[in-house]
């Protein structure tokens, strides 16, 4: 009988189980997951700080005990594997316990960045990506009278993560590199009126410089920006983005015959299979194809990563399913407001704006191509359009009948980004 390891059960390992055992796939399957508690999904953690759903919310697949009842495998949680002896196959674990197995799927994920900024006990530092990073946040907010923090981070983490914050009343500033809101997504229009919006609910946006070092002590934290500025808080929040966890199989050229290879991310081929047979990859932990630019890079989303995992499982459960690929591409929701962006915003173009009562419509074009959509409002039709831009930037039919074009000048799109969308095909 055969014998699979999932290595990881975040979004990308459920799916992948899920998709073994609903492909007929009756072997053993063995999960490792260096955390006790069921899948989780980082989205959700904020919206446990701010009270809005329980502990058992962030783990939207259910309990553990229902997982296996609907997919049967041997879990093996609080165990951290530390490497793969790739050339045998065999998954070693951190008390150097060693398991043979026939295929592997390694759905690791990232962590989030948390560089060593300088001095203090980290007690005033947070990140966001985890539930227990949530679950540590929240108690201090509970117990601690926090009144101002500072964020690092104008992404889909941070802008989160300031809501939350203003809405327990702290008073927040919100920082970052970049010049710009949701730099990887925004365009310059959008990333303007994102902001001007955030600061005239009082929150402070300090963007274009970085944080050079932190010194905490008992009573407070201070965060030195690279430009100079001083910011004295409560606490702070680095929301820096991620880093893919591929440590167990790093630098397996350098020990064995047969690397896994590995770029900001493991490379996996459209099945999903990394540079050696029986061994996979999905999720965060690994690149994707990016179908705007044609190479792989690290993802880094929901959906993706429940794709990638589920087309993993097809293949272990000796069935045929390939990846198509991805697009940078983003739904936030904070506040009242909804930004949806798909497409590279640095792609160069010719740019057209629309504002409407319901919100901005944005989009870059050239040559009859769109690059890059921005919405921005409070939108009942998000996720179709999302859905629509995606099929249009790959250069697919966003299939607008009647209906969906009816549905969406209801939902407050105006015609004239419509008329762009459908007739740039
Ligand atoms: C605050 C926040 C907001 C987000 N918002 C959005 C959003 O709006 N839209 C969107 O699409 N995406 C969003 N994301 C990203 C999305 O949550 C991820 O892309 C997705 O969860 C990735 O799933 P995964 O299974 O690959 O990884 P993970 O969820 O990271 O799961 C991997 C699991 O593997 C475990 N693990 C790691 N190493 C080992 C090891 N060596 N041994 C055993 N177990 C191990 C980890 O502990 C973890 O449980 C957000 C993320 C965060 C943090």
């Amino acid at each position: 009988m055969k014998k699979t390891a999932i290595i990881g059960f975040g979004c990308a390992g459920y799916h992948a189980l899920r998709a073994m055992r609903e492909n007929g796939y009756e072997g053993e399957i063995h999960v490792y997951a260096d955390v006790s508690h069921p899948p989780a999904n980082p989205m959700l953690t904020t919206y446990y700080v701010a009270g809005r759903i329980p502990y058992e919310g962030m783990f939207p697949f259910g309990s553990l005990a229902d997982l296996v009842r609907e997919y049967p495998a041997t879990l093996h949680m609080d165990t951290a594997v530390s490497r793969l002896d790739t050339s045998n196959r065999r998954v070693i674990l951190s008390d150097k316990t060693k398991e043979d197995y026939d295929q592997i799927l390694i759905a690791t994920g990232a962590r989030a960045v948390s560089p060593a900024l300088g001095k203090g006990g980290g007690n005033r530092r947070f990140v966001m990506r985890t539930a227990q990073d949530a679950q540590r946040l929240k108690k201090l907010l509970d117990e601690d009278n926090v009144s101002s923090a500072v964020v690092v981070g104008a992404s889909m983490v941070g802008i989160k993560v300031v809501e939350l914050l203003y809405d327990r009343g702290i008073s927040v500033i919100l920082t970052d590199l970049a010049p710009r809101m949701f730099p990887l997504a925004c365009m310059e229009e959008t990333a303007q009126e994102i902001r001007l919006d955030l600061e005239r609910r009082g929150i402070v946006t300090m963007l274009g410089s970085g944080v050079d070092k932190v010194e905490e002590y008992e009573q407070g934290i201070f965060t030195y920006l690279t430009d100079g500025r001083v910011l004295e808080s409560d606490l702070l929040v680095l929301c820096m983005g991620t880093r893919a966890n591929v440590e167990l199989v790093a630098n397996t050229h350098i020990i064995r015959k047969e690397p896994v290879k590995v770029n900001r991310g493991i490379v996996a081929d459209t099945h999903m299979q990394t540079t050696i047979p029986g061994i996979y990859a999905a999720g965060d932990c690994c690149e994707g194809l990016n179908i705007q630019t044609g190479t792989t890079a690290l993802i880094g989303l929901w959906a993706n990563a429940a794709e990638q995992g589920r087309v993993a499982g097809i293949n272990l459960a000796d069935g045929s399913a390939a990846y198509d690929g991805s697009l940078p591409s983003n739904i936030t929701h904070y506040f009242d407001v909804d930004f949806v962006g798909v497409g590279d915003p640095d792609i160069p173009g010719q740019r057209h704006v629309f504002h409407n009562s319901t919100g901005t419509y944005a989009l870059t074009e050239q040559e009859g191509r769109i690059s890059c959509i921005n919405l921005l409002g409070s939108y009942r039709s998000s996720g179709m359009l999302r859905q629509a831009l995606m099929k249009i930037i790959a250069g697919k039919d966003p299939e607008f009948g009647p209906d969906r074009w009816g549905l969406l000048l209801a939902s407050g799109v105006p015609e004239e980004f419509l008329k762009l969308m459908g007739g740039l095909l």
